[in-house]
């Protein structure tokens, strides 16, 4: 087995018993990306000579006895969280020389761990697309199929994950972006709930919407990645004072006594669904209750309402927070004659279609006249979004669904049709809007041999049973040993 491929639990193991030392897991990893990236266009940025310098004090530390849970495990960034001395796009030309001065709380917890930045991964524009085709740097490929997406917005940590380019990565998601690629590369892809893991440094897209998530191999090492970067932040004050429960004992002790929820809205929408995808989730439903799980129908009555009540809330919170891309401050400035001259230019050639489109949408929803018709609205549908989960987690301790409607789709399909772009996360967004907690798994595989996810969801803070639930699928199940035929892929 190559060294490129190993799982984080796998690669710790090797490294605590001496067979392997982080330079040469490192070396391996980045020749994998040498190899593959030209096909796959993951990465965005590569630090590889920081890299071997932190796999090499790695080892020094292991020798010293130190055994931190990530010591010498090498790990992807999305290029929207900030990276201290490492360029942070967020996929935009607006920012495309931006050099942060510090670390988001989450990347400072990873190299606290001990664990190596390879580099930043690619992403949609601000984070705003579900497909990283709205990159303004060039779109990332699928590593099942190089002629369709990897999802999105966290497109390239799935893809670098799929492609074994990293052994874990971390995504955000703010209305599917972790999730929906993980799905469509067929990876683990973990929403914390909002407030478990800081936000501080990563750039503001929907701050009510917005949270760090964690892209890996399996849900083992899920667990250990959430692990690392959950807990309470002074510096973001919506993160939540809590324990940190120990998310690897919360995998194990199994199904009986865990009641699963089948919510039939997320069965029911022929017009956008594959059925192959229906057909593999509700297979899936079957597992579980062979496992011993007490399978309920349920339903979420308010969910045909979170697509425009996320297309609401998201894009005006997304004009507030890109207002502060000027010129003036930090990124890109396009001088001219006056100040609001040196701003337009700046905003007009800073930023791509989605995000201006995204401003626009923002701007109308919140203006003077229209506030009370559209946001103010939104919002209260958004109360009765979040009272259905309440109340559907009365009664269950988990929630299945697909992740998204189809397998991935081609590059170049929805571009043009901003609507079907958006359509692709109806079974994503409710979760934001609710702020619980949930993880995308491979659940099978379409006909053109393309993964299919599903979706394990709790309630907020219910990463424990939503993690041991999904553990449980995984050990019945072998659609997260699968990986695509890098023939497609090597030079
Ligand atoms: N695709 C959704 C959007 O475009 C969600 C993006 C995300 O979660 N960052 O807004």
């Amino acid at each position: 087995m190559e060294l490129y491929s190993l799982t984080i639990h796998e690669a710790r193991s090797l490294l605590a018993e001496r067979k392997i030392s982080a330079l040469e897991l490192t070396e391996a990893v980045l020749e994998r990306i040498l190899e593959v990236d030209n096909a796959i266009r993951a990465y965005l940025t590569l630090t590889p000579e920081e890299a071997l310098e932190q796999a090499r004090l790695a080892d020094a530390r292991r020798t010293q006895g130190d055994d931190a849970p990530l010591l010498g495990i090498p790990v992807a960034i999305k290029d929207v969280i900030c990276t201290a001395g490492i360029p942070t796009t967020a996929g935009s030309r607006i920012l495309e020389n931006f050099i942060p001065p510090y670390d988001a709380t989450a990347v400072a917890h990873l190299k606290a761990a001990g664990a190596i930045i390879l580099g930043k991964t690619n992403t949609d524009e601000f984070a705003m697309g579900s497909s990283t085709e709205n990159s303004a740097f060039f779109a990332t490929r699928n590593p099942w199929d190089l002629e369709r997406v990897p999802g999105g917005s966290s497109g390239g940590s799935a893809a670098a994950v799929a492609a074994d380019e990293c052994l874990g990565a971390l995504g955000s998601d703010t209305g599917g972006s972790v999730r929906q690629p993980a799905s469509f590369c067929g990876v683990v892809g973990l929403k914390p709930t909002y407030g478990r893991v800081s936000r501080y440094g990563l750039i503001a897209f929907a701050s009510s919407l917005d949270q760090i998530g964690v892209l890996a191999k399996d849900v083992t090492d899920a667990a250990i990645l959430l692990q690392v970067i959950a807990g309470y932040d002074p510096r973001d004050s919506t993160s939540v004072n809590l324990p940190v429960p120990d998310y690897m004992a919360a995998l194990t002790g199994g199904l009986h006594g865990v009641t699963v929820g089948v919510p039939k809205e997320y069965f029911a929408a022929p017009e956008v669904m594959q059925p192959e995808v229906t057909a593999a989730v509700q297979a899936a439903v079957g597992v579980l209750a062979d496992l011993g799980a007490r399978i309920l129908d349920i339903s979420l009555p308010h969910t045909e309402y979170a697509l425009p009540v996320y297309y609401l809330i998201a894009p005006a919170e997304a004009s507030a927070n890109l207002a502060r891309y000027d010129g003036v401050r930090y990124g890109l400035r396009v001088e001219r004659g006056d100040l609001i001259e040196t701003y337009n230019a700046t905003r007009g050639q800073g930023f791509g279609p989605e995000g201006k489109r995204r401003i626009m949408l923002g701007t109308y929803a919140w203006s003077a006249g229209y506030y009370d018709a559209y946001y103010l609205k939104a919002q209260k549908v958004r109360t009765l979004i979040r009272a259905d989960f309440d109340a559907a987690f009365g009664q269950v301790d988990v929630i299945i669904a697909p992740t998204a409607p189809t397998t991935a789709f081609r590059i170049g399909e929805k571009v043009a049709d901003p609507l079907q772009m958006y359509l692709s996360d109806i079974f994503t967004l409710s979760m934001n809007l609710a702020g619980i907690c949930g993880v995308s798994i491979p659940c099978g595989f379409d006909h053109d041999g393309l993964p299919i996810g599903m979706q394990v969801l709790g309630p907020a803070f219910g990463e424990e049973q939503v993690l041991r639930v999904a553990y449980a699928y995984e050990q019945a199940t072998e659609w997260h040993l699968r990986k695509p035929d890098d023939g497609r892929f090597r030079k």
